[in-house]
């Protein structure tokens, strides 16, 4: 077998076999296949698509390219969330604890940044000391101490994701729905949870830009996850505009403690009480939606949520004291309020923009291994569909420094739209598939 004739077969459409994607990917992790080969499969797979077999098949090597966890040596039947990628996503940090304050046990390995969606693990290292390199020994026992875990990929676990992922990145081959599928299913799969919820967003912001997609997308995930033995519920999730009201780093994790203290943007405690009351079910923690829901939002409500944060942030080595006072989280030295150009109707809040935006204040990579800066960020006023009068205030920029205000200040208006017709809000969830 020769990589190029994979490559090859695959421009042309044709289905790949598991022998040839398992030679392909376990060539690509061992070096043997080289980084512009990747990127031409990738690219080829991107534009001809893949059979859902050989997407099963795909998923199967990626997540036999490296440990695969099996945890019911330590609890009797953990969850996971994942989402697929939006702007200001910042509901890992409210659902883990909340569930765990329910007695359910989560491990949840998180990504960085991908394109111009921001990554949980960026975010969350907004908190001094907090540490997302764990090995597996360490996230085992971990689950089994406090009963949740929230790190990055092991190395050792699905390696041909984290390879392919970063490659993806630079290369504009994220937006594929099989890559996607197997991306996140090879490590969801490697990562030993018994169940799972996935967060599928469509929309502006989003890899999947209609609903029929993301439906597409899910379908093929909760297929994945069934044939691996796993219990999958997906979720089709707004991302036409940012999920609450701040997207950055510290500026998100903020949000998240807000949410955790019982209160927050509505849209995002919705949002978390939605995924985790399936989480809870999923795992027997509650009999139905409505109870794991309610479950949800009494632990938000009665602080014990919020403990399980902290108790989770400190045993990663992080600074409990952030979460009791989350001003000291890192703050950006510009902060700068811009009001609405005419009054009228909310039509557009572009994610897509908004996340550029905050990428180009330095809260994102613009290639791998770039530094970010956890200070800066947007705070977005208003949602689809308010009523807003001119001069209110719209949004709020983070900058680390004041030349950066105008452009960004520019790019924000840009995102926005305000009509004089009513606009109708926009849905948090589209659907609901699997289980
Ligand atoms: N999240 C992932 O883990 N992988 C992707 O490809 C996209 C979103």
């Amino acid at each position: 077998m020769r990589a190029v004739d994979i490559i090859e077969k695959k421009r042309d459409g044709i289905e790949l076999t598991y022998e040839e994607l398992e030679f392909f990917i376990q060539g690509f992790v061992r070096d043997e296949v080289a980084d512009y080969q990747a990127s031409a499969w990738a690219m080829a797979v991107f534009f001809k698509g893949m059979t859902h077999q050989e997407a099963t098949h795909l998923t199967e090597v990626m997540a036999r390219s490296g440990d695969q966890i099996d945890l019911s040596s330590v609890v009797p039947y953990a969850v996971d969330k994942h989402s697929t990628g939006g702007v200001g996503d910042k509901t890992s940090f409210v659902v883990l604890p909340a569930v765990a304050a329910c007695g359910v046990p989560v491990a949840k390995m998180s990504g960085r940044g991908l394109a111009h969606t921001g990554g949980t693990l960026d975010k969350i290292e907004s908190i001094k000391g907090y540490r997302v390199e764990l090995t597996i020994e360490e996230f085992m026992q971990q689950l089994a101490s406090i009963g949740q875990v929230l790190c990055g990929q092991t190395a050792d676990l699905a390696p041909a994701d984290k390879k392919l992922y970063a490659l993806r990145d630079v290369t504009g081959t994220v937006p594929s729905m099989e890559l996607i599928a197997a991306s996140i299913m090879s490590k969801k799969i490697a990562g030993g949870a018994q169940g799972m919820v996935l967060d599928v967003k469509t929309g502006l912001g989003a890899f999947m830009q209609s609903v029929d997609e993301a439906r597409e997308l899910a379908a093929l995930m909760v297929e994945i996850g069934r044939r691996a033995g796993r219990r999958v519920v997906c979720l089709i999730s707004d991302m036409n505009q940012p999920l609450g009201d701040a997207v950055g780093n510290a500026i998100e994790v903020r949000e998240a403690i807000h949410a955790l203290q019982g209160g927050g943007p509505d849209d995002l405690r919705g949002h978390c009480v939605e995924v985790a009351g399936h989480m809870l079910v999923l795992a027997g923690g509650a009999d139905d939606l409505e109870s794991g829901k309610q479950k949800i939002e009494d632990a938000l409500d009665d602080g014990s949520a919020l403990a399980h944060f902290r108790r989770l942030v400190e045993a990663q080595g992080g600074d409990g004291g952030m979460v009791d006072d989350p001003d000291k989280l890192p703050r950006a030295e510009c902060i700068e309020t811009y009001g609405a150009p005419s009054s009228g109707y909310v039509a557009q809040i572009h994610a897509l923009k908004i996340g550029g935006t905050v990428m180009a204040l330095g809260g994102g990579r613009e290639k791998k291994g770039d530094p970010i800066d956890h200070s800066v960020g947007v705070l977005i006023h208003r949602n689809i569909g308010d009523r807003v009068e001119k001069g209110e205030p719209l949004f709020t920029i983070h900058a680390s420094k004041p030349e950066q205000l105008e452009i960004a200040s520019k790019q924000l208006m840009d995102a926005h739209a305000i009509v004089e017709a009513k606009v109708d809000p926009l849905p948090i969830f589209y659907d609901t598939l699997g289980d």
